[in-house]
């Protein structure tokens, strides 16, 4: 930085206006911790820009006075990517005010936003024009579609829908020197070349800002149907899987496994949750199927139920009757994630393996567990439509903060060489951040980390925006990065 940070904010004060920039520690505390608020970052000053050109102006004098910066949506990615650097200040940049809603075309079923906007904001305003924008997950009232696409985000519906990457058609993107990229265009089909807005999705804001999104819209399902089914084991709720997705064909839009201890831990949070069912099980899966159409949902979901009983597959069930049941259903689902953060430091993972690996994965990490901690409670659930587990841990609670931090590492370390065993994905969902980075560059071939690294070299060769984020701080890999004995 060739520049005091005083220097920073004056200037910035200048291009921004009232309230464009917060410098107190009272101000910025909000952003300077995460959704999960266990860990703590230091901003050098939040910068709050509503206009496109107002980000191109912030990068643009960051990139001139060699001022590192980090993009900041929701807050709720859970890898510390959105988290200003606590031993090297960063300027956060907060999207939170960047937040229009900027054209609805029904027809071409498309929806260009700010990238600021809340998904639920996003959801509700596709809602208005009878139709749908299917990302949906449990942070959808705080995360911002900015985040989303940074992050390629997924949720309870990818099985039907896909990931974000799937559902966007165009960007805008400021990049790391200022300069505007504006692939803004509403085309479902455009083979042009490279495509370039494929480089920012997933991207953690180490390639640029986004500041707009073009989106893919659906029609609005007319009807949906909502049932929790107890089930034996993972191997029952696999055969479960593949009768649904053959029976209820791409009706199906969730299917999620929730092991009873998941549902002790909703209880937790939520203590006026009814039990579901009369008798507890080891396993259920929550499904959902939804058509636009005039289908009969219910005589397809009573198949499902009797073929899986036939198959020994299905041990009870509840179809919900009503929209509250369903959604007291899908409260499950929430409060379980939720009771885990009552247990405090724990370990949080979203893993992705081949669905038909997903039984022998599962035993096998279940027991390399039990060897290392057998007082550590597995917390394993997940959207098995897509492969993803959050294969959670929560260590035992007489152990002190560091003796917790070091027993998970070594879990953490053991599952992730299973993970690896069976060629799956160290992370599914919520992206490399700061804390996978080790172990995801420990999981890249030589080729793999040259190639990623020249990429972060042609876009940001001064490694200004969000260093430290899925590559080192030292922009080359190749050189300065050690792989783990
Ligand atoms: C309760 C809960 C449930 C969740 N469920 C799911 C789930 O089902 N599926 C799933 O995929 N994720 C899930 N997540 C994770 C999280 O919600 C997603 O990763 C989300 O996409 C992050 O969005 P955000 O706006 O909060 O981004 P942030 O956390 O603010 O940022 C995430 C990363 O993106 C970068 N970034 C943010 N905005 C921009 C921008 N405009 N341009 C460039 N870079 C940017 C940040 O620098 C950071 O690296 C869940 C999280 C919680 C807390």
């Amino acid at each position: 930085m060739n520049i005091s940070s005083s220097e920073v904010i004056y200037a910035l004060n200048a291009l921004l206006g009232e309230g464009g920039i917060l410098e107190s520690s009272q101000d910025m505390s909000r952003y300077a911790v995460d959704w999960a608020g266990d860990r703590l970052g230091s901003p050098l000053a939040v910068a709050r820009p509503r206009t496109t050109e107002e980000v191109a102006g912030i990068v643009e004098f960051c990139h001139r006075h060699r001022v590192p910066m980090v993009a900041q949506g929701g807050h709720t990615g859970l890898v510390g990517g959105a988290l200003p650097d606590a031993e090297q200040p960063e300027l956060v940049i907060s999207l939170e005010r960047l937040n229009q809603i900027r054209e609805i075309d029904p027809l071409n079923f498309t929806l260009s936003v700010d990238s600021g906007c809340v998904l639920q904001t996003v959801k509700d305003v596709a809602a208005e024009h009878e139709c749908d924008f299917p990302l949906s997950l449990g942070a959808q009232g705080s995360c911002q579609i900015g985040g989303n696409v940074a992050t390629n985000a997924g949720g309870l519906n990818v099985l039907r829908y896909g990931m974000i990457r799937q559902l966007v058609l165009g960007l805008e993107v400021v990049l790391p020197d200022g300069r505007i990229w504006n692939g803004m265009r509403a085309l479902h089909k455009d083979n042009r070349g490279y495509d370039l807005k494929q480089l920012f999705i997933g991207a953690e804001g180490t390639l640029g800002i986004i500041t707009g999104v073009v989106l893919k819209l659906f029609p609005q399902p007319q009807e949906t149907r909502t049932a929790l089914v107890a089930v034996p084991d993972v191997f029952a709720a696999l055969g479960l899987y593949a009768l649904a997705r053959r029976s209820c064909c791409e009706l199906l839009s969730a299917f999620e496994l929730i092991p009873r201890a998941c549902l002790e831990l909703a209880f937790e949070a939520a203590p006026d949750l009814p039990d579901p069912l009369e008798t507890p099980a080891p396993f259920y899966v929550l499904l959902e199927i939804t058509a636009s159409g005039p289908v009969d949902l219910e005589a397809m979901i009573e198949h499902l139920f009797d073929s899986g009983m036939q198959a020994g597959q299905v041990l009870d069930g509840v179809l919900a009757s009503s929209d509250a049941q369903a959604a007291r259903l899908w409260r499950i689902r929430e409060a379980m994630v939720e009771g885990q953060q009552l247990h405090g430091e724990h370990l949080r993972t979203d893993i992705a393996l081949p669905i038909s690996t997903l039984g022998n994965f599962f035993n096998e990490a279940n027991r390399a567990m039990a060897a290392i901690s057998p007082q550590t409670t597995v917390i394993a659930y997940g959207h098995l439509g897509d492969g993803n587990l959050h294969f959670n841990l929560l260590p035992p609670a007489e152990l002190d903060l560091t003796a917790k931090r070091v027993l998970l590492h070594a879990l953490e370390t053991e599952l992730f060489a299973i993970v690896e065993d069976y060629q799956g994905s160290i992370s599914a969902e919520h992206g490399i951040g700061r804390t996978k980075q080790t172990a995801f560059l420990d999981g890249l071939s030589e080729l793999e980390r040259e190639l990623i690294s020249d990429l972060k070299q042609l876009f940001d060769p001064d490694n200004l925006m969000a260093a430290g984020r899925i590559l080192p701080r030292v922009t080359d890999p190749a050189i300065h990065y050690q792989p783990q004995e």
